[in-house]
């Protein structure tokens, strides 16, 4: 089923585009899926995977296991039909290297069809030292979201990196497969996964931060204490 959106102009916009989110989701939160949906309403692209990694390159092993936020991520995306949960990188197991995934998923999608990765602001900066960076706009686009507390302050590789790949205007990641960066500022939230582990190891409530499902799963399974 095709689903048409009406936009301001009132001329119907078909979705298009497959946006993927990575991260560990140790657990998922609201910062994550609030920045979700606003990307899919802005952009209308088809449809939005969260996609947990097994085992982060650059962070401290996660304190649950890889199942059981995979299991959460699930949860957390089963009230709105265009997000879901990719377990490729928990299947695969290993290091998650995203140029990994991107290139397994652009094989996937064929070559034509835009794919955009969304990464907040603090992974955005953080980008020169994920193996293989330069390469990543070799098969998605790069929408950076706005995320409180960081502020585009950008070391001088990525900033002549920006300069080469930043699209004139954000139509232009619904245009081409891959190859552009843009930044988008949502509705700020200062939500965390550490701040809900923090809370939890402290016996404090997480209400209201993260889906009910998922508040449920993580007291059910004694998690984070
Ligand atoms: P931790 O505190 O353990 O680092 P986290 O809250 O940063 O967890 P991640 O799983 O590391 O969550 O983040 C996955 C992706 O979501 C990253 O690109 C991150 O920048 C983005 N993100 C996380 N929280 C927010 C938020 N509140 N607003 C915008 N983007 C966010
Ligand atoms: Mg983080």
């Amino acid at each position: 089923m095709v689903i048409l959106v009406t936009t301001e102009a009132n001329k119907p916009v078909k979705p298009s585009g497959l946006a993927i989110m990575g991260g560990t989701f140790d657990p998922v939160h609201n910062g994550h899926l609030r920045t979700a949906v606003e990307i899919l309403d802005h952009y209308h692209y088809s449809a939005l995977k969260l996609v947990p990694c097994f085992q982060p390159v650059h962070k401290d092993r996660p304190s649950v296991s890889a199942l059981q936020r995979l299991e959460m991520a699930k949860l957390a995306t089963s009230s709105d039909v265009r997000l879901s949960v990719d377990a490729r990188e928990i299947d695969r197991e290993g290091p998650s290297y995203t140029i990994d995934t991107l290139r397994d998923i652009r094989s996937e999608i064929g070559a034509e069809e835009s794919l955009i990765m969304v990464l907040g602001m603090d992974s955005f900066l953080s980008l020169p030292t994920w193996h293989d960076w330069q390469q990543l706009v070799k098969y998605a686009h790069l929408l950076v979201v706005s995320r409180p507390g960081w502020e585009p302050d950008l070391i001088s590789e990525l900033s002549a990196f920006c300069e080469n790949y930043r699209a004139a205007s954000s139509h232009e990641l619904q245009c081409a497969p891959s190859g552009r960066v843009w930044f988008e500022t949502l509705t700020p939230l200062g939500i965390s996964s550490s701040m809900i582990r923090a809370l939890a190891r402290k016996n404090e409530s997480i209400a209201y931060l993260l889906p009910e499902p998922v508040q449920q799963y993580i007291e059910q399974h004694q998690l984070y204490r």
